[in-house]
């Protein structure tokens, strides 16, 4: 299990005072500003679980940091270092990060402070049950308010069980599925949830790709193709986001930081294989081709294009940002870049893509499922056969005008109706395109914004002062 970071100033400071460049550059009314920062509620639950014959008493929260829009939305990480102050802070981040990709939902997280590595199936099951239960009495948990989703130290697996029990409470609600997000898909999950936030992280850095002068400006040429990059952590977001980089836009992962140490190779890292041997040996350690050192810290600041953080928080901090040697900084993981960290990459140059706008792909495909489960029906069942018989008749019709046959592959093509995946990742792709450009608009509009941070809390805290505006709150 992660070690307990270390955390300069509480880590809800950090993302307080990152708000606060946003409310500086916007000109708000500070009683504003003040009313978007603060967490508008926070349980603390302690309750026993009776593990191998005695009772053991477990404490966990959930913060909902706004409601301007609902339901509240956030993860739910099972860690032993979790806190009320990260809960908080990570519950803002929801609040910021739903603004910016034009998700509905308020902010909201929890955490239960517990090393799942100790506990087997069965006594997790338990835990995981009678934590929801808390929740779900409390009013932490619902379809209409309150809605979970994984994070990390939890999966499908913790999102069916929490599922499971609020239908039990609530048999009588229609729409319990959309009580938690991430589901496994036989239990209302959807397709694409659990790659979306590192498949988000690389739809965000192939639309920066595109626009020639934000690469340029980040001291880069070209495209991803090729690009060196270290990468930290290789659970669920990095993963997912490692190998498509690797597979697909045949980028090199020239090194990769885990817990135990890191794997370097200077020619690329096969991802895929790299996971399994995790998977088999739960261990980077003895990986065949690639060198090997336990200073994953020191790995961190080697040279390279780009460095992905998709760990944990507070990785690079007012200690480690004076040696990081890199171009682009891309937080797939949240909070990785302290504040104070962050005004010394800034005014090193090294360009920052940050949390709030890079893993809001989770986010995203958790609104698409939540929406499903609310329509109870998958997408595109209605209409995939339909737009295959169309595609048929015009194919009909270009041989019929052509007097040619259109080659198989075409057919095939054009043809093919779109499965509930192709229509996730299609919604997932224009979302993260959509906001990065909506980044870029407030950087090129607004003469007090400069970097990628501000002008993403720049989008979301003018969005989210709109929304209270509207309602007459202010
Ligand atoms: P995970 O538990 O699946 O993976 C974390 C990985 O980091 C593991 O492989 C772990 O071994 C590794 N790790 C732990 N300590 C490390 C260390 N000191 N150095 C290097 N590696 C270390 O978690 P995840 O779901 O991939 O989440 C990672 C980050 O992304 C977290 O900050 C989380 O809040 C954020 N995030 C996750 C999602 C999601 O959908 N899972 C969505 C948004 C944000």
């Amino acid at each position: 299990m992660p070690t307990k970071p270390k955390m300069p100033e509480s880590f809800s400071k950090s993302v307080d005072h990152m708000a606060d460049r946003a409310f500086a550059a916007l000109d708000l009314d500070p009683g504003v500003a003040s009313m978007i920062k603060a967490c508008e509620a926070i349980i603390e639950v302690n309750f026993p679980v009776p593990i191998k014959g005695r009772l053991e008493i477990f404490t966990g929260w959930r913060a909902t940091h706004s409601t301007h829009r609902l339901p509240a939305k956030g993860g739910l990480r099972f860690a032993p270092f979790v806190n009320q102050d990260e809960v908080e802070a990570l519950a803002a981040l929801m609040t910021y990060k739903c603004a910016i990709v034009d998700v509905p939902f308020g902010g909201s997280k929890g955490g239960l402070m517990i090393d799942p590595a100790k506990y087997d199936r069965d006594e997790l099951q338990l835990i995981t049950r009678r934590f929801a239960r808390e929740l779900i009495r409390k009013g932490f948990i619902s379809p209409s308010t309150n809605v979970p989703a994984p994070d990390m130290g939890t999966g499908e697996r913790e999102m069916a069980w929490i599922a499971d029990t609020y239908k039990q409470l609530n048999p009588e609600n229609l729409n319990y599925a959309a009580c938690v997000t991430g589901k496994p898909v036989q239990h209302g999950g959807i397709a694409g949830r659990i790659e979306a936030t590192g498949r988000g992280v690389v739809y965000v850095m192939r639309e920066f790709f595109r626009h020639a002068d934000d690469v340029k400006a980040a001291g880069m040429s070209g495209g991803l193709g090729g690009k060196r990059i270290v990468l930290q952590g290789l659970g669920n977001v990095g993963y997912h986001a490692g190998k498509l980089l690797q597979e697909e836009d045949k980028a090199k992962i020239i090194a990769l930081i885990e817990k135990d140490g890191a794997l370097i190779n200077a020619d690329g890292l096969p991802i895929q294989q790299v996971r399994e041997y995790i998977n088999a040996q739960k261990t980077i350690k003895g990986f065949p081709g690639a060198g090997f050192t336990e200073n994953g810290s020191a790995v961190l600041e080697m040279e390279c294009d780009i460095l992905i953080p998709a760990a944990l928080e507070a990785q690079i901090t007012d200690e480690n940002a004076g040696r990081i040697n890199t171009k682009l900084i891309v937080e797939a993981a949240n909070g990785p870049v302290t504040f104070e960290a962050d005004e010394i990459l800034r005014a090193r140059n090294i360009a920052i893509l940050p949390d709030a706008l890079v893993n809001a792909g989770g986010v995203t495909v958790s609104y698409f499922e939540w929406i499903r489960n609310l329509s109870h029906i998958r997408f595109g069942r209605m209409e995939r056969r339909y737009d295959e018989m169309r595609g048929e008749h015009l194919i009909a019709a270009m041989e019929n005008v052509s007097q040619k046959q259109v080659p198989d592959w075409m057919r095939q093509e054009i043809v093919k109706g779109a499965a509930e995946l192709d229509l996730v990742r299609s919604g997932l792709d224009d979302t993260m395109r959509h906001a990065y450009q909506e980044l870029r608009e407030v950087l090129r509009s607004n003469p007090k914004v400069n970097d990628y941070r501000t002008a993403a809390y720049v989008v979301a805290i003018s969005k989210i002062a709109r929304s209270y505006f509207d309602l007459g709150t202010y």
